[in-house]
């Protein structure tokens, strides 16, 4: 490739469904690159497959991004001086690119229908149109100039093949890999051009790459195998000196290290995949996403850039701009990245320790919302001083709920058993009088002054200390958890302090 080109990448996804964690790593290491690199980022979406379009998945799309802030600088949606940027629209485009590889022997027409296809599959399963069988196939190669033209005057339904040539060693440049050979006798003739006329992804993919100055292609390991394919258009095509660099991004493998991780390992071991949540239009099944699961879209793109990505040091918390800063080719990983769901939920509570607290009211004041509190009695600074109470027993933001419930709506199931055992009439008089007092309470209500109180009349009481700390904290938790109970009885207020404790001495006498 010629070094001296603008550094141009594209992220190119299909619109068939939820977009796959390995997509945004993907899309993200495409934009860590161009912005490193004072490059363009370019959305392109490859909807030549109208069997696979699914309604809504674009959008869907363009809205990870923008969640994750990996914002494309040409794409649908922004256009740019390369639209347009949906290959559906540019379909007018690929057929002359098609004909010019028949017109210089580098492709043919096929007329062969779906139904004789799949009667030499049935008797061959691992039929492969190539050059073993194309001259004993319903093609321009086998069959007469006068047939072909017959065929096409007729209007006979037909694809375009590429026709890899035999014996052949197609070689390239990984900029991950190092050098990558392949035998053009394992490969088969991919369509290029489809009976609707609609380019096959092959096709569309190098004719949108050099219409779009691509510069470097980053996309995952499993495209590797249709490199060569590409490789050789490029070269039939007269733009050999213009193919990007090439770059296979290491796949995302399951946690256990064995294949790619894929939609159903989420499913199958409790995590998200996608990264926003996804519901399927045809079936309305809804697949989880990092976003809803309670993900920072910072620790979202942090941790998938130390997917198969790190900077030489020990360092593992980056912002998006020290990403870019320290992202480097040579730091990409060979080797497939093992996912790991609980160093993911890590990142995520690293970035919520250091999270400006005022910036994050939106999304707690909506995880209250959805867990039935009603948005009039949420108060903005009761959010903050709370989340900077629990923030560190959090690493999600649904968590806020899990851990914080009890301040904004009073638990009526306690776990009574802990306290139950050692239970005695002498510690339900003490409670009972505590409540009392804290009804009459005229000093200021804060945690010293309550914690003196209340380690006072313990004293008084000549019990011990760490019998009535526990019980307290059920009176006002419900169970065994949360920050310290003295600082919870300040936030709680004196009023549902007693309110809860009467609920609890009622609740234990039963
Ligand atoms: N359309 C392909 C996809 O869905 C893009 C592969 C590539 O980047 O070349 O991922």
């Amino acid at each position: 490739m010629n070094s001296s080109k603008k550094v141009r990448v594209r992220f190119a996804p299909s619109p068939t469904g939820g977009l796959h964690l390995g997509g945004v790593r993907t899309a993200l290491f495409n934009y860590l690159f161009a912005k490193k690199h004072n490059g363009s980022f370019i959305l392109r979406i490859e909807d030549t497959d109208q069997s696979r379009f699914v309604p809504g998945a674009e959008q869907y799309i363009v809205d990870c991004l923008n969640w994750c802030g990996i914002l494309p600088d040409e794409s649908p949606n922004e256009g740019g001086p390369f639209g347009p940027y949906r290959q559906s629209e540019r379909k007018s485009n690929y057929r002359q690119f098609a004909e010019q590889l028949i017109k210089d022997g580098h492709a043919y027409y096929a007329f062969d229908t779906p139904e004789e296809l799949a009667k030499v599959r049935e008797k061959e399963p691992n039929f492969k149109y190539s050059h073993e069988n194309r001259l004993t196939l319903k093609n321009s190669l086998s069959l007469s100039q006068e047939e072909v033209s017959d065929l096409l005057n007729a209007g006979a339904p037909h694809t375009i093949r590429i026709k890899v040539p035999k014996n052949q060693i197609v070689t390239f440049e990984d900029l991950i890999r190092g050098t990558v050979s392949f035998e053009t006798n394992l490969l088969d003739d991919k369509v290029l051009l489809k009976a609707d006329g609609m380019p096959t992804y092959h096709l569309a993919v190098v004719v949108d790459d050099k219409a779009m100055e691509i510069s470097h292609v980053f996309r995952g390991e499993e495209w590797l195998p249709s490199a060569p394919i590409h490789i050789l258009l490029w070269k039939y095509l007269g733009w050999e000196n213009e193919q990007p660099s090439w770059a296979h991004l290491p796949l995302i493998l399951k946690p256990d290290g064995k294949g790619k991780l894929s939609k159903r390992d989420g499913i199958r071991l409790g995590f998200p995949v996608y990264a926003m949540n996804w519901t399927d239009p045809q079936t309305n099944e809804l697949t989880q996403g990092y976003k809803e699961t309670g993900f920072l879209p910072e620790a979202f793109v942090n941790l998938l850039a130390l997917l198969g990505w790190n900077d030489g040091s020990e360092q593992e918390i980056f912002t998006i701009q020290e990403l870019i800063e320290s992202f480097s080719l040579d730091r990409i990983a060979k080797g497939g990245a093992r996912f790991d769901y609980t160093k993911a939920c890590w990142f995520n509570h690293q970035w919520l320790q250091t999270y400006p607290e005022d910036k994050l009211t939106t999304e707690l004041r909506n995880v209250l919302i959805a867990n039935g509190i009603d948005n009039k009695q949420i108060k903005e600074d009761k959010i903050q001083v709370i989340f900077h109470l629990i923030k560190d027993r959090m690493n999600l933001l649904t968590d806020f709920w899990d851990q914080g419930n009890f301040f904004f709506k009073q638990p009526l199931a306690l776990d009574i058993d802990s306290v139950h055992k050692k239970w005695n009439e002498e510690k339900s008089l003490f409670f009972k009088e505590i409540s009392q007092e804290f009804q009459n309470f005229q000093n200021d209500w804060n945690q010293e002054v309550i914690s003196a109180f209340y380690k006072s009349k313990i004293k008084e009481s000549g019990m011990k200390i760490g019998e009535l700390m526990l019980p307290f904290r059920i009176a006002l938790v419900g169970g065994k958890f949360g920050p310290d109970v003295f600082v919870i009885a300040e936030q709680l207020g004196k009023q549902e302090v007693v309110k809860r404790l009467d609920y609890f001495i009622n609740e234990i006498s039963k």
